[in-house]
């Protein structure tokens, strides 16, 4: 009787071990550990994305840059050359959206990702739907022109295309570099 209990003791104990390392924070840390990757990789193409800025400042340009991804590969890059092209439509997102589309041959891209320092404005976010871009991220909100939020929300609209959004990524960096470049232009006035 005693040996029995003994046993059936054992036997719950080790069930409930076992419960508990399926639902223990073996799971929790993966998924943390997942998270981190994320934003590792979402930091990594904003650099290059800063990168871009940076040449755009460089060049006399309101410094945003954007890059789009495919695979984990840089498929197109693009700054804004709105000046220097003389072109309204010269924004960094549309610029990397036409490379893209060339470089892959199509004018769909799913699949691919968008990073931008600056939130895209009414016509980029257009473009982004057009597109059919998956996933979009932004690096400052922009409260002037921001149409993924800031003004306008454009995913709030029953459009035929939603890009999922993840705003903020290096947000402080991007917002400092246009903070620098406009400080710079008012003293040159
Ligand atoms: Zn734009």
């Amino acid at each position: 009787m005693h040996m029995f209990r003994t046993a059936s003791l054992l036997f719950r104990l080790w069930k409930a071990s076992k419960i508990a390392n399926t639902v223990n924070p073996l799971t929790d840390k993966r998924r943390t550990h997942k998270g981190n990757m994320e934003n590792k990789n979402h930091e990594h193409y904003m650099n290059i994305a800063l990168g871009l800025a940076r040449r755009a400042a460089a060049e006399g340009e309101v410094p945003v840059g954007a890059v789009i991804v495919h695979d984990g590969e840089v498929v197109a890059t693009g700054y804004n050359r709105r000046e220097q092209g003389a072109d309204a439509t010269a924004h960094a997102e549309i610029i990397a959206i036409r490379s893209a589309c060339a470089a892959l041959g199509r004018w769909r891209l799913e699949e691919c990702d968008l990073y931008v320092t600056l939130e895209p404005c009414p016509m980029c976010a257009g473009a982004i739907v057009n597109a059919r871009l998956e996933k979009v991220i932004f690096g400052a909100h922009d409260p002037k022109s921001g149409a993924m939020g800031s003004v306008v929300d454009l995913n709030a609209l029953p459009l035929n295309h939603k890009p999922q959004v993840t705003a903020g990524v290096l947000g402080e960096e991007s917002a400092e570099l246009l903070r620098e470049f406009f400080a710079k232009l008012r003293k040159k006035i």
